[in-house]
């Protein structure tokens, strides 16, 4: 996925992309009928569904960034944040919470930008 991030004058503020790779933990208080808390299968179709359509091969930039509309033409998504690691896990987290059975909790959720970075959200 690519980013740029206009309110920071770091590297990050240049147009380009990282290998991002997310971790998504969900605990329940008992097990189903099969012995599971949700069927790995289930859990990566929700995760995998918003990956493909949201963020593999994506281009992310905040909706207030002045270089948004020439990025829009070039097929970016425009968000309502800035897309930082904090931010996108953060919007992650909503989106697999609701996606979630009832009886399943996320946990936890992190997302690495690179090998040694990550963001974490419990
Ligand atoms: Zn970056």
């Amino acid at each position: 996925m690519g980013h740029a991030l206009h309110n920071y004058e770091g590297k990050c503020h240049q147009l380009h992309g990282h290998n991002y790779q997310l971790e998504v933990t969900i605990e329940s208080k008992e097990l189903d009928e099969s012995g599971f808390v949700m069927d790995f299968g289930d859990l990566k179709k929700i995760v995998n569904t918003l990956i493909d359509e949201e963020l593999d091969h994506h281009f992310w930039v905040y909706r207030r960034d002045p270089r948004v509309r020439a990025l829009i033409d070039l097929g970016a998504r425009a968000v309502g944040f800035e897309p930082t690691a904090e931010n996108i896990v953060t919007y992650f987290a909503t989106v697999i919470r609701e996606a979630l059975p009832d009886k399943i909790t996320l946990a936890q959720i992190e997302l690495y930008e690179t090998s040694t970075s990550k963001a974490v959200l419990r």
